[in-house]
């Protein structure tokens, strides 16, 4: 919905090497449109396999943004449940220009593969991509809310919630503030609905 929006958003998903459909919608309307998607990817549950993996071959792992201290907590449950894995480095930062030139510094000196950003949609996916040729990493993704999970600062919805496609639910009730952004639901609803309809249309045509 934010990539009808801003076509500039719409570019970034379009330059991206990877986009992974982590919401409960997106599998619906892929479901319904002949596109299904085997299960959700998020950053919540991608960081941990993420760095199961990389704990083996010793990638080396960044962790930038969320709140001061919160990456902090994170790297030390990551490092909890995967003892040999290498995190060289913790930033909270921001997506702000005037923030760059310190983050750079960072990774150069710290040479990360992977680059955890957590600055929030739509900020990290678009700080990524203004930054994709200079960043010093062989690999950057924007996980959201996902250090906030892992350091225990905020708590994902039960799993129960989870299995029936209630997360976002149990978000907008955590976080209410987050009725602005899920506004556009029913029209993506609405959307979607449209698109099967003409689908439908074409195949009997
Ligand atoms: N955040 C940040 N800098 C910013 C804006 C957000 O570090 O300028 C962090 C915030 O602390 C949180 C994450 O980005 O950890 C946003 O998570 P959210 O749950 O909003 O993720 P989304 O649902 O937007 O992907």
């Amino acid at each position: 919905m934010e990539a009808r929006r801003d076509p500039a958003f719409a570019a970034v998903l379009g330059r991206a090497d990877l986009c992974a459909p982590d919401g409960v919608g997106i599998l619906w309307a892929g479901r319904l449109l002949g596109h299904p998607f085997a299960e959700r990817v998020t950053g919540s549950d991608g960081i941990y396999r993420i760095c199961a993996r990389a704990a083996g071959p010793g990638w080396r792992i960044y962790l930038l943004g969320a709140a001061p201290g919160v990456a902090e907590q994170a790297a030390i449950e990551l490092v909890m449940l995967n003892p040999r894995l290498r995190i060289v480095g913790v930033h909270s930062g921001s997506p702000s220009d005037a923030d760059w030139p310190e983050i750079q510094e960072r990774l150069i000196a710290t040479r990360p593969e992977i680059l955890f950003v957590a600055f929030g949609h739509p900020r990290q996916d678009l700080w990524i991509d203004a930054h994709r040729h200079e960043l010093p990493v062989a690999v950057a993704l924007g996980v959201g809310g996902a250090f906030d999970f892992v350091a225990g600062v905020a708590r994902r919805a039960p799993l129960w919630m989870q299995r029936l496609g209630l997360e976002w639910l149990h978000r907008l009730v955590v976080e209410p503030w987050r009725w602005r952004r899920m506004r556009v639901l029913p029209v993506f609803v609405a959307l979607v609905v449209g698109q099967w309809i003409q689908q439908r249309r074409n195949k009997i045509r």
